[in-house]
């Protein structure tokens, strides 16, 4: 059987030590790191998440300043708080809650964020900076599983690595990551042939789907390391229950893989301690604290 990956547990550990760096930064720069988080409208799944990361921030020991705006703002009202955001001294970090209401362009909006104050990494200079080698904000998701893979394995040049999927916000920063760490890189798609196969080959194998249990154990090498990105709901046992599974067929997969990511418990815990990860590091940065 494999190793279970305890997300939970490695992002609890995260928070800790980020909320020592953060009584440090207070010490040295007599304020605390603060993360502006920007919510539009009332989408329900938003305003949990949302929630989530304001007492997360404040957990850590952060200021967070909340912005909540209504469904009708418009374009040139948003702009001009993100604006307005990127010039406050106070906020280091800058996060948008996505999706948007319908009629405001999402595109225009992350790229306002100054990448400096892009904590998200979503901003195409923040991936140009990914891709060059240069120092930037990565996406906190992708940037959790990198953590809990060098964790797990150490070293991971030479290691041939599948990502299943090629979102802007985790396949190609999660398959940027693992080049960045000398991975040799498969990145796979709706399009690829023989999929099974392809992860066949892999030692690391990331999915990133939204499918829920379509990576089966017989596609795995035997030991391969999973990480398990998908949180799809659906019908439980129990009538008129739900519940949360991967992109990756747990059961079979765990008794091929090395060591694996539940689902919950595995990389969705990482997701907002990288958010405050970031939020930190681009208050030092900021700062000039090394
Ligand atoms: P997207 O829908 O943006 O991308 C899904 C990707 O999977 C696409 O590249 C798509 O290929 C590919 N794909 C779809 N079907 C298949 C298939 N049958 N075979 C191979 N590839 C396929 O999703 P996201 O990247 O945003 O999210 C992926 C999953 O991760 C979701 O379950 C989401 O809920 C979860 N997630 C979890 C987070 C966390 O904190 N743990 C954070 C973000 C996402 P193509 O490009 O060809 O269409």
């Amino acid at each position: 059987m494999a190793d279970i990956i305890d997300g939970k547990a490695f992002a609890a550990a995260l928070r800790e030590s980020i909320a020592d760096g953060v009584a440090d930064f207070v010490a040295k720069a007599g304020r605390k790191p603060g993360l502006a988080v920007v919510l539009v409208g009332e989408d329900a799944a938003s305003q949990v998440y949302v929630r989530n990361k304001h007492k997360a921030t404040i957990a850590a020991g952060m200021e967070s300043f909340e912005y909540r705006l209504a469904a009708d703002t418009s374009q040139a009202e948003l702009l001009a708080l993100v604006e307005a955001l990127n010039a406050d001294p106070a906020v280091d970090g800058i996060l948008v809650q996505l999706p948007l209401p319908n009629g405001l362009d999402e595109n225009a909006v992350i790229q306002t964020i100054d990448p400096d104050k892009d904590v998200d990494g979503f901003t195409t200079t923040s991936t140009g900076r990914l891709l060059t080698g240069l120092p930037g904000f990565v996406a906190c998701t992708p940037l959790g599983c990198l953590m809990l893979l060098k964790d797990r394995l150490g070293d991971l040049s030479g290691k041939s690595a599948v990502v299943i999927g090629r979102s802007n916000i985790v396949g190609k920063p999660m398959a940027q990551l693992l080049l960045r760490e000398s991975c040799t890189v498969t990145i796979a798609h709706s399009r690829t042939a023989d999929l099974p196969a392809v992860v066949r080959g892999a030692d690391i194998v990331v999915a990133a789907v939204g499918r829920p249990e379509m990576v089966k154990g017989d596609w795995l090498k035997p030991g391969a390391t999973v990480i398990d990105v998908g949180i799809n709901r659906v019908p439980a046992a129990e009538e008129g229950k739900t519940k949360l599974v991967g992109d990756v067929d747990f059961a079979s997969a765990s008794e091929v893989a090395g060591a694996i990511t539940p689902v919950p418990g595995g990389v969705g815990p990482m997701t907002i301690a990288c958010l405050l990860y970031n939020t930190l590091e681009a208050a030092n940065r900021r700062e000039g604290i090394a």
